[in-house]
């Protein structure tokens, strides 16, 4: 057992059972061991890749759609570009080279990258040094200091928050913990209370074994972020990989080497993640006071958008690999269908590009 799973165990022998959202918190963000606190996960030597890591298309793309939906709600003032969960900074580093063809828009910009990994933030520094906004660092998202419409993307950054688990039994929904077991390893168990107030009654009835999933901090941040640009405008998108259609079945998964591996045997070396909830997002979003569109698959998202044509062009100039990076991006078998965006208008806003039915 590592150290990280050691003081995990101490903790449990100290004050019982934890919850899996519990435990993901700890194995993603102890300060000492943490997966997120510690390391880059990102790129090819990494843990995973992730979109904006293989083609500079994508951020442009995601840049280029935050102009035109500001210029569709009438180009309001104080613009404010949030992204959350940056990784490396590519995206923001992307985007903001392509608004340079949107100069009204990038010369108005203030953008806040929310990051909690002090590794990770010391990379989007270095990455952003020389863009042509002022960028600020938060640890977690606060809308406070946002004092005009709200541009928020969010690219795999909610999959990475912690979920809870609940696990249907011949005496219902338990909600699935974590012990130690005799040989003093971390192990799965199910807390004996009945859990069935915490999952939706559209859920049941289920068979037994059936898991039900839920992010409660992503809804509250959605929600907290709907809140806002339906009072001060703008637009949120959100690409994660997840399902539309609430689902049975298990998602947390554990990620070391671009291979799936055990969740509990090496807390802090592995990336944990679940499948997004794009339903419950969405009625996140609409609690909040916003619209929300899609979700859409990726591959029909980024299409709509116009990858061809760019990855058309930067293979005039450069080589085949726009055309292999557009292939991995929106092929379905690929990150085409898996990977989905939701978007998050003010209720009176137009569907935003992209989305419109
Ligand atoms: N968006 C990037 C990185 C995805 S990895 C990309 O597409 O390449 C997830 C990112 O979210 C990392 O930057 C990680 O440090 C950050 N993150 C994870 N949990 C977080 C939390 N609770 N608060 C803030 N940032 C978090």
């Amino acid at each position: 057992m590592n150290a990280l799973g050691k003081r995990i165990a101490d903790l449990i022998a100290a004050s019982g059972p934890i919850t899996v959202a519990q435990f993901m918190t700890l194995a993603l963000h102890d300060p000492a061991h943490g997966y997120y606190a510690t390391r880059d996960p990102l790129g090819a030597r990494g843990d995973f890749v992730t979109a904006p890591e293989i083609s500079q298309m994508f951020g442009e793309l995601v840049g280029l759609w935050c102009a035109q939906v500001w210029h569709d709600q009438g180009m309001p003032l104080r613009p404010h570009l949030v992204e959350l969960g940056p990784g490396r900074g590519t995206l923001m580093a992307d985007a903001l080279r392509a608004l340079k063809l949107v100069p009204n828009y990038l010369a108005s910009l203030k953008v806040t990258l929310v990051e909690a990994s002090p590794a990770l933030a010391a990379i989007q520094r270095e990455a952003l040094a020389k863009v042509a906004a002022p960028v600020a660092w938060q640890t977690r998202f606060d809308p406070a200091h946002i004092d005009g419409p709200l541009f928020l993307v969010a690219n795999e950054f909610l999959d990475a928050l912690p979920i809870r688990q609940f696990v249907h039994t011949e005496n219902g929904w338990h909600e699935r913990t974590i012990v130690t077991d005799a040989l003093g390893a971390l192990a799965f168990a199910l807390a004996p209370a009945s859990a069935n107030a915490f999952v939706p009654a559209d859920r049941s009835p289920a068979p037994d074994g059936a898991v039900y999933e839920s992010c409660p901090s992503a809804a509250a941040i959605v929600e907290e972020i709907a809140r806002t640009i339906a009072r001060q405008g703008g637009a949120a998108l959100v690409v994660d990989y997840g399902y539309d259609a609430p689902e049975f079945g298990e998602t947390l998964q554990a990620v070391s080497g671009h291979k799936f591996s055990d969740v509990l045997s090496a807390p802090g070396e592995s990336d944990l993640s679940a499948h997004v909830d794009f339903r419950a997002l969405a009625k996140a979003a609409a609690a909040g006071g916003a619209r929300a569109y899609g979700p859409v698959e990726q591959g029909r998202f980024l299409t709509a958008l116009g990858i061809a044509e760019r990855a058309e062009r930067l293979t005039r100039s450069d080589s085949e690999d726009a055309k292999r990076a557009r292939d991995r991006l929106v092929h379905p078998d690929q990150m085409g269908r898996l990977f989905k965006a939701l978007a998050i208008v003010p209720p009176t806003a137009a569907p935003p590009p992209g989305f419109s039915q």
